[in-house]
């Protein structure tokens, strides 16, 4: 099989031909439809954060695909079935918060593409627990997206508790802005989007946002200011200076909600407003496997739409360079097995 593996922090990637993986007791092997590139990959590929990689490493963890395998005790989910691989490869399902609904947070967690194989391959092998059935009404290439940007950002909506007539501020329209947009507006709220792309502000009016804002072009707090200010604030931006951003747009009660992971990772706030204000600051990391389930639920029934652009393996680190400069529109899919698909557009969500 093809595969693009990073042999150490901050390599780029090679695409080589590699041995199907077998699948081990408990797994299951799908050969992989698509899987998006998510900038959290490119962290992982980069080294950037405290905690590494395992090298050499196949990034991917919006992989989706077809179950052509069973390793030992494995039944489901059946042959043919099409299924998503999200980050949480794997969780212990002993510890408080596995038991409590939140395995996202799981202390004995495995992560795809990061300390486990990922999707920029071929083939891939997973746990058959925490792989999550993709509905038939939605095409591989929206499934791809949704199995991160989606989940990860209908649960901040969710974990921000929005309410309906709240106003949400998301800072950031990329692979995952666009879809908070649409989750907040499904939730009820009104939407402001802010960005310092002329081109993303508009996808994000005709995906529903109320306001947009150009933080290239303008002090986004003040704008927010006179739109009412936030409620919530959505941090999707890398930049180091969206966070302070973000705090300062927000009225009394407001939360601030970080979903971003930047290289450079610490900001401060001042104490004094955020106590005289109420402010709440959460940070909210990818979903469970229920809340994936729902994400595909909505696209299934038509509430979301997916933006993205094909490209092929082998060009991975194109497509990297692509992401870091910005001039993709939301996000990237790397496709293959997909040939004999219908076209996306005929999978009702997308246009
Ligand atoms: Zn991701
Ligand atoms: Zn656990």
């Amino acid at each position: 099989m093809k595969a693009a593996v990073v042999n150490r922090a901050g390599a780029s990637a090679q695409v080589e031909e590699l041995p199907v993986p077998e699948p081990g007791p408990g797994q299951v092997l799908l050969r992989v439809e698509t899987c998006g590139l998510c900038h959290t990959d490119i962290h992982a590929m980069n080294g950037d954060w405290p905690v590494a990689a395992t090298f050499p490493l196949i990034p991917g963890h919006e992989a989706v695909g077809i179950v052509e395998g069973h390793g030992a005790g494995v039944t489901e989910p059946r042959m043919g079935r099409r299924v998503a691989v999200p980050w949480l490869g794997r969780a212990c399902g002993r510890c408080r918060y596995c038991v409590d609904g939140r395995e996202n947070l799981c202390v004995g967690q495995a992560n795809t593409g990061f300390s486990l194989p990922g999707g920029y391959a071929e083939y891939l092998v997973a746990d058959a627990r925490f792989v999550v059935a993709v509905p038939d009404g939605v095409h591989p290439v929206d499934a791809a997206p949704l199995t991160c940007a989606g989940v990860t950002t209908y649960a901040a909506v969710k974990n921000a508790r929005v309410r309906p007539d709240e106003t949400v501020a998301i800072f950031g329209v990329g692979g995952l802005g666009h879809l908070a947009v649409q989750y907040a507006r499904l939730v009820g709220a009104k939407v402001i989007a802010v960005d310092v792309t002329e081109d993303k502000l508009e996808l994000a009016e005709d995906l529903g946002a109320d306001h947009v804002v150009n933080a290239a072009t303008g002090d986004p707090v003040a704008a927010i200011g006179r739109l009412g200010g936030a409620d919530v604030a959505i941090v999707l931006a890398v930049a180091p200076e969206v966070t302070r951003q973000a705090f300062d747009a927000l009225n009394r009660g407001g939360r601030l909600v970080l979903v971003a992971l930047p290289a450079a990772g610490e900001f401060t706030l001042p104490v004094f407003q955020t106590v005289l204000k109420g402010i709440s600051i959460i940070g909210s990391i990818v979903g469970t496997r229920q809340d994936l389930a729902e994400v595909f639920d909505l696209h299934a029934a038509g509430r979301t739409r997916v933006i993205a652009e094909e490209r092929d393996l082998e060009g991975v680190n194109d497509a990297v360079q692509e992401v870091l400069t910005g001039r993709v529109p939301a996000r990237l899919v790397f496709a293959h097995h997909t040939a004999d698909l219908l076209p996306r557009q005929a999978s009702p969500s997308s246009r």
